[in-house]
Formats: structure tokens, sequence, C-alpha cells
């Protein structure tokens, strides 16, 4: 208290920690705040405690925005690869997963770790349980008052991240810091979330609960082939998480339950071959027995498959590869990875995340509006943005 600092970041997260780190190795007076009891929460439970790091393969098409292009400038600038330097500089083992998707092989904790480590050896200041009560800017200066006291710093950060999993800490701050000084905060919504059934379709998942397929889920023109899981409340697994980011409410996604097979010519061939197969069995050769029995219960069809008209096969095939539904909507932000929205990008510069409109102010991580697809793109955007602002303080 009472010193003067360069910079003052707003939330020890993934991109604030990452923004300290660049500004401190620069030789910038850095400090750190954040409510919290710990830095980096989010990281410890990223990825399954596994922390999905980055994506090798990250570039402007992995992320949903209002400005699809602002975030090429600092991707290109701190690349998957950079981030992967920092991490082997620091002997974590990794393993790629999905294609190119980097995870820890022991756990995330490693990864907060490594960010600490850094950021102390830089110089970096760090202050947790600190909650920030008025910001405000005076003769050029940004004045942060906590409940530790005021702080005073040529710039501001704010890395205070969305608003998902509030019970891990996360708040509107950033959002009304961005309106206080005349950005726009563009609508936000919960995203990578399950979505959730009427009462009526959540019978038929529920029903099903724990059971997952491979399936390709679209929506519009975006499609994820990737795991669905049924759910006692509706859909989640990768797939369904990945189509939440694009999906409009009041809309339907089509979900082909069998990707790799052909109900239509499967069903045919087995009335011809096994004309006494109960319709369910028929079934079962292209999807899980218990979703076979429970499509075949809901489409009301029963008896062998000799029994069934072209017209009921065809409605099989419909449903199996077209199945539409509507959720209601989603878990929400209690459990979901990200928000869609936030900070505005057309008042901020897509080199150094400054607000246009007033100097001195940096926006990054989630807070601003470029969410990323799953996979480890959100980490990449934190650590990108992060440096992007790091290096200009
Ligand atoms: P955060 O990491 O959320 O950090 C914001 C910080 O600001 C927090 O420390 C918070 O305490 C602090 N803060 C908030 N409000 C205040 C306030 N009022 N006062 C003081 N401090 C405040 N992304 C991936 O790329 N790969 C993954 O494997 C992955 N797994 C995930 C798993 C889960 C369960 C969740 C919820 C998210 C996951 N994500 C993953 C998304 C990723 O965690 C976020 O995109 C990323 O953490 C955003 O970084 P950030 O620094 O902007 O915000």
């Amino acid at each position: 208290s009472g010193k003067l600092w360069d910079a003052i970041i707003l939330g020890a997260g993934a991109a604030g920690l990452m923004a300290g780190i660049t500004a401190a190795g620069r030789g910038k007076r850095v400090l750190v705040l954040d409510h919290a009891r710990k830095a980096g929460e989010k990281i410890r439970i990223s990825g399954g405690g596994r922390c999905n790091f980055t994506n090798l393969d990250a570039s402007a098409k992995n992320y949903i925005s209002n400005n699809p292009r602002f975030c090429i400038s600092a991707l290109k600038a701190y690349t998957p690869k950079d981030f992967v330097k920092l991490i082997d500089q620091h002997a974590i083992a990794w393993h790629e997963k999905a294609a190119g998707q980097l995870f820890c092989d022991e756990s995330a904790k490693d990864v907060v770790a490594m960010l600490l480590d850094e950021l102390e050896a830089a110089g970096g200041r760090l202050l947790l349980g600190t909650e920030i009560k008025v910001v405000e800017q005076r003769d050029g200066l940004f004045h942060v008052a906590t409940s530790r006291g005021s702080e005073q710093a040529r710039a501001l950060v704010v890395a205070t991240g969305g608003k998902s999993i509030p019970k891990m800490g996360a708040t509107g701050l950033g959002y009304d810091i961005a309106k206080q000084f005349g950005l726009d905060v563009l609508p936000t919504r919960a995203a990578l979330v399950p979505l959730t059934f009427s009462d009526s379709q959540k019978t038929f998942a529920a029903g099903l609960a724990g059971l997952s397929v491979d399936a390709e889920v679209r929506f519009g023109k975006v499609r994820f082939r990737e795991g669905l899981l049924f759910t006692h409340r509706g859909l989640s697994g990768p797939s369904i998480l990945q189509i939440s980011a694009y999906w409009q409410e009041g809309r339907p996604v089509t979900i082909d339950l069998a990707p790799d097979g052909n109900c239509l010519e499967t069903l045919i061939a087995a009335r011809k071959s096994n004309p006494k197969q109960d319709i369910a069995t028929s079934l079962s050769t292209l999807l899980p027995k218990r979703l076979a029995k429970a499509i075949a219960e809901r489409e009301g069809m029963k008896g062998h498959i000799a029994e069934q008209g072209d017209k009921l096969l065809r409605k099989l095939d419909e449903v199996v590869h077209r199945w539409q539904v509507v959720p209601v909507g989603t878990e929400g932000y209690r459990t979901a990875e990200v928000t869609l929205g936030g900070v505005d990008t057309k008042g901020l510069s897509s080199k150094t995340m400054q607000a246009n409109a007033m100097p001195g102010l940096y926006f990054i991580g989630e807070v601003v509006d470029v969410t990323g697809q799953l996979g480890g793109y959100n980490f990449q955007w934190a650590w990108a943005s992060g440096v992007a602002a790091g290096r200009a303080l």
C-alpha cells in the first residue's frame, strides 16, 4: 500500500497470472489481486483435474465472438508451442489426448504451481483473499479500493473471468468495470454446458442416464462428432457441450446416434435375413441395446421386424440418424465451462487488449467476448491475451 504499481491485475486466474508473469518479466512492478483464497482455482479443476492446457490447432475458427477476427493477432503472437515450451521448462509431463488436445500426465495443479513460480521469479506480487471494492481513474492513475486498503497503478488489467461456476468465485465484476468506463458489454450466456429437456423428453433421457454413444450433433451448419451422454436432465458429453456454444433457444439440434451406420439398410437387410427378430434387437446392431430398446418403445414399435412396413423403418431411420430435439435450456452457469459474450472487442485493441477510449485499461481472458470451443482453446486464449497485455503494459 502507498506504493505506485505499474499495473494492478484483477484476477489471479489463467489470463491474469500470465499477464503478470509477462509484465513482471519485463521489469514492471505488478500486483495481482484476487478475492479467492487460492490462485488459479479453475485451472486446478480443469480437464477433469488434468488441465487441457492448450490445443495445437488453435486458430480463429475455434473461437466464437461478435468479431471472429479479433483473436487472430494475439493467438499468432503467443502460440500453443510457446506455452508448451514453458510447460517443458518446468518438466511437466504431458500427452496429446484427442487430436491437438494437450493434457498434464499428472495433475492440473502442476500448471498452477508453474504459473505461481514464474510470477514469483519475475518479481510480481500476488495478494489473495482480497475483495475489490471500488475502482476509479483519477489524475491519470487507477485507484483500487480493496478490503486490505487502497492501491494505485498506472494501468489496470481486468482478468476476472466469466460468470461460470459462481461457487468457484466467478462474479460479474469485469463486466461492471467495463460499463463503468463506457465499454459495451455484449449479452452473456452459459456455454460448454449440458442441455436440458422438457418433462416429456426428460423421461426418455433419464431412462438412459449414464449411457454414452459416439454421435454427430448438428446445429445449422455447425457439427461435432464426439461422445454424447444421456443424463437425468437431458444430454451432455463433448458433442453436446460443443454444440451448446452455438445452439439458440427454441431451436432444435439434430443428432445422428449412429453416424457410421445406415439404419434403413440395416433394418431392411434384417427383415430379409432374420424376419422373426425383435425390432429392438435389429436396432441394437447399430445402437447400444438399452438405447435401441428405448427408441423402439418410444416410437411404439413392437414385435418381429417382418411385421414392420417400409414406412415404419424409414421413421426409425429418421429418429436414429436425424433425431431432432428442442432442448428447453442449459444447466446454466452452475456447470458451464465458459461464458459466451462479454466485453465487446470493438472497444479493445486486438494487439494489446487495451481499451481504445481509456489508455491504461486492459481486458483479457474470458471476460472478453472471445469464447473457445471445447478442447484447450479457452486456456490458449487466456494465455495469449494475457501475454498480449503483459507485453504492452
Ligand atoms: P478465470 O480463470 O476464471 O480467473 C478469474 C479470476 O478472477 C478467478 O481467480 C476469480 O477468483 C477472480 N475474480 C472473479 N471475480 C472477482 C472479484 N469480484 N474480485 C476479485 N477477484 C475476482 N478451458 C480449457 O482450455 N481447457 C480445459 O480443460 C478447461 N476445463 C474447464 C473445466 C471446468 C470445470 C471449467 C469451469 C472451465 C474449464 N475451462 C477449460 C475454461 C477455462 O477454465 C477458462 O476459460 C479460463 O479459466 C479463463 O481464464 P480467466 O483467467 O479469464 O478467468
